[in-house]
Order: C-alpha cells, then sequence, then structure tokens
C-alpha cells in the first residue's frame, strides 16, 4: 500500500477552535502511523473574509499543537489550475452559465415549497436559447456557472461511517463559479486534491453532501476518474448538545493556549473524544497515534466537556519527563542542578505548567511560613539533622520527631508542611525537602 497523503484545509477566515484541531489531528495522526504526508491547504478563496492574520494565526496554533505539515499551499496562488478545470467542464457540457438574481431564486424557492416540492434549482437556465442569454448579457447580468449533476446515487466506502449514498436528484446544481469569476469551494477543493495527490479526504460530516458532488467532480476531471478514499468525522458539540461554532471564541486553541491548558491535553481530548478510545493523558503525540484508527471514531456526536482539559492538563503535566520540558523550564531560568529534581517533585501538584513558579519560589525564594504550634516546630527544629540531605532526610527527621514527640499523623505532618511550604497540600516532603536546603528549613520552623 502507498503512502497516504492527507490535507487540512482551513479558510484564514477566523482563528481555529477545538473542533478544527479534530480534524487537523485525525488527519495529522492518520498520516503519521503510515508514513505519509500532510498537506496544509489555506482554502483563501473568498479575498474578502480571509486575511494573513488568520493564516499566520492558523500557522501558530497547529505548531503549537504539535502538528506539522509538509507541504503548505495556498489556493489564492492556483487560480490558473482552477480556470484550466472550469474550461474543461464547459468542453464537456458539465458547466452552464445561469442569470437569475439571488431575490428570483428565492422566489422560485418559496414557490416550490408551497406545492409541496423539493427546493432543488430547476435548471431554467438550461433552456434558455442563445438570444434570451445575449439578450441577458445585454442588459448587463452576468453569470454565475453551475456544474450539471448526473442523476443517480452517489456511493462511497467511508473509512468511518461505512457505506454511504447520497441521492443527487435531491440536490441542486452546485454554483461553482460566481459572477465575479471568482470560484466557491467545491471546485478548487477537488482540482487541488487531484493535483497533490490526496489520498484520504479526512472532515467533519458536515461535508457528506459535498462529497456526492464532489464525486462527480473527480469523475469528470481525475485523470483516473477515481476519487480519494473518504472518512468523515462526527463532530464535536458542547454538553448541551450546541454546534461549538457558538462557542468558538472561547474554545479557540488560542484561548486554551492562553488559558494555560496543555497542548497534548488539547490535542487527546480533540481525538479521543467520541471515540471508542477512553479519554487520557498522552506523553507525545507518537503515543496518540500509536493505536490511532479512523474505524474507532463514533457515528454519534461527539460530546466533549471543556472542564476535561483541567484534569487532562494535569495529568499530561505529572507524565512529562525533565527532558520533556527542559526548554520549556530554562525560559523561566529554571536551570542547573536543582531544576530536574524540582520538575520531579512538582510535577504532579500542577494544575498548569507556570505552577512551576510556586514551587520554586517555595523551595529557592521568600514564603509566608504558617506556624501552627511554635512550641512543637522549635522541638523538631532541634531535631532537624545535619546536610548532606537526601530524600531519605524527611522520614528520618519525621521518624525522630514521632519518636521524641509521640506526634504522629496528620499532628506530624501537618504543622511541618505548613510550616516549610505555607500552603495546605504539595508535593511529596521528602522530595522538596532537600531542594529547600537545611538553612531555609530551619529559618522557616524558627519563625
Ligand atoms: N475549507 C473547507 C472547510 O473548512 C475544507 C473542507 C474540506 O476539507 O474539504 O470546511
Amino acid at each position: 500500500m502507498t503512502a497516504p497523503i492527507v490535507r487540512f484545509a482551513p479558510s484564514p477566515t477566523g482563528r481555529i477552535h477545538i473542533g478544527n484541531a479534530r480534524t487537523a489531528l485525525l488527519n495529522y495522526l492518520y498520516a503519521a502511523v503510515q508514513h505519509g504526508r500532510f498537506v496544509l491547504r489555506f482554502d483563501d478563496t473568498d479575498v474578502v473574509r480571509s486575511s494573513e492574520e488568520f493564516v499566520r494565526a492558523i500557522e501558530i496554533d497547529l505548531a503549537w499543537l504539535g502538528v506539522k505539515p509538509d507541504l503548505t499551499v495556498r489556493q489564492s496562488q492556483r487560480t490558473a489550475l482552477y480556470e484550466a478545470a472550469a474550461a474543461k467542464l464547459r468542453q464537456m457540457d458539465r458547466l452552464y452559465p445561469c442569470y437569475e438574481t439571488p431575490e428570483e431564486l428565492e422566489k422560485r424557492r418559496k414557490l416550490q415549497q408551497a406545492r409541496g416540492l423539493p427546493p432543488v434549482y430547476d435548471r431554467a437556465a438550461l433552456k434558455l436559447s442563445e438570444a434570451a442569454r445575449a439578450q441577458l448579457e445585454a442588459e448587463g447580468r452576468k453569470p454565475h456557472w453551475r456544474f450539471k449533476l448526473e442523476a443517480g446515487t452517489a456511493t462511497w466506502r467511508d473509512l468511518v461511517r461505512g457505506a454511504c449514498g447520497v441521492d443527487c436528484a435531491s440536490l441542486s446544481d452546485p454554483v461553482l463559479v460566481r459572477e465575479d469569476g471568482s470560484f466557491l469551494y467545491t471546485l478548487p477543493s477537488v482540482v487541488d486534491d487531484i493535483d497533490l495527490g490526496v489520498t484520504h479526504i479526512i472532515r467533519g460530516e458536515d461535508h457528506v453532501t459535498n462529497t456526492a458532488v464532489q464525486l462527480q467532480l473527480f469523475k469528470a476531471l481525475a485523470p483516473s476518474g477515481q476519487a480519494p478514499t473518504f472518512a468523515h468525522h462526527n463532530l464535536l458539540v458542547g454538553g448541551g448538545g450546541e454546534a461549538l461554532s457558538k462557542r468558538a471564541g472561547s474554545l479557540s486553541i488560542a484561548s486554551l493556549r492562553e488559558e494555560g491548558y496543555e497542548a497534548l491535553a488539547v490535542a487527546a481530548l480533540a481525538v479521543l473524544t467520541g471515540s471508542s478510545d477512553s479519554v487520557r493523558a498522552v506523553n507525545s503525540l507518537d503515543e496518540l497515534a500509536r493505536d490511532f484508527e479512523l474505524g474507532h471514531v463514533s457515528r454519534n456526536p461527539a460530546r466533549f466537556d471543556p472542564a476535561d482539559l483541567a484534569t487532562l492538563t494535569h495529568r499530561t503535566l505529572a507524565l512529562f519527563d525533565y527532558q520533556t520540558v527542559r526548554e520549556r523550564l530554562e525560559t523561566y531560568d529554571i536551570v542547573g542542578f536543582k531544576a530536574e529534581p524540582l520538575w520531579l517533585a512538582v510535577r504532579g501538584n500542577l494544575r498548569t505548567f507556570d505552577d512551576v513558579l510556586v514551587w520554586r519560589r517555595v523551595v529557592e525564594g521568600e514564603i509566608e511560613p504558617v506556624r501552627e504550634d511554635g512550641d512543637f516546630l522549635r522541638e523538631a527544629l532541634a531535631l532537624l539533622p545535619p546536610e548532606p540531605w537526601d530524600e531519605t532526610t524527611w522520614g528520618a527527621w519525621t521518624a525522630r520527631t514521632n519518636a521524641e514527640t509521640g506526634r504522629q499523623g496528620r499532628t506530624l505532618f501537618h504543622p511541618l508542611r505548613l510550616a516549610l511550604t505555607g500552603v495546605e497540600r504539595g508535593p511529596e516532603l521528602s522530595l522538596l525537602l532537600p531542594l529547600i536546603g537545611r538553612a531555609k528549613a530551619a529559618a522557616r520552623l524558627a519563625g
């Protein structure tokens, strides 16, 4: 089997959200497991709504998620290919000019509905005589161009949904070219998929109807007449079943990043929600790729809960070894021989990565010790062993303190933790204590 070529094709008309990340990652992982190629295609034929700023932002968001394109293309730079395809379709009598205004079409739709007919374009333009067309053009009307669909049911084997079929009689001939000569999404997408040798189209199930149309375009335009393999994944919906687009702002990849969620937590949630694999924290995208199969994607809506991002971020951080975060720690100036033991001590206690700064302060900086029961703390201080300290120091010290004072359990440990760290809960003190060091520990116990 040849290695797959997939593509993720956002329109740069906004920032991408976690639902788009799902599509991008499903493509990326599919290619990764089979050593295929991933193409990032910007669908920027809508020049008014597309912007450079969003192109850049999408690239940044994908890079943050760990999605590295093998190739990036922009539809705005490929117009000649679309012109050639449109010319070919005209030659085949599959692309015909239409002159109706949106108002006229709307009126016709209402009439059809009133008569109980499906609101499908009636192909009136196909019946226009040469003279009638010339007359309309003389009035200053410019044509838009529709693709003439063949009758019949479009069928395909979908890698997520199994056997699929759409009756093309229920569809209007789609407009491929606007009055101003610009292209709508449908044709350029197929032309690019052919030109770039895309083997698998993995996209949301909101595109199922497009697929029926595009299958006919592939048949007309691909040298082999063959279409790629399709996979339509379920869409992420909020807890109430609402479409994600409603909340795109708060769930944009950029805002999730700013909230401090881990990229791998976002990726794991985006991929594993609505699949037969349970949502879990992972160490790398490779780990996510390892048991990835499109067949695991469910056909039901993927209900997802943003609250899971907090839990997953916490769990993801706990999995990271020092090498994974070394560079990130360096940007906070956490370097040197204490950096690794600090990370290993605190990684299980982080809500977000930035919490590492809180623990760095506990270890190296000044804190406000909370001193409950000064007499006991002074007794414990007197028993504090000399340095060098290691991970056994805490155990040895508290065992002695227990023997001397008779305190045990919470009454022994709680006041010591409060005095040494200033907070109720945190990392294992056996790991923190040697990092705090004797001088600071003694000062905090003494008050
Ligand atoms: N630009 C289209 C979209 O964002 C691409 C759809 C496709 O993958 O073909 O919906």
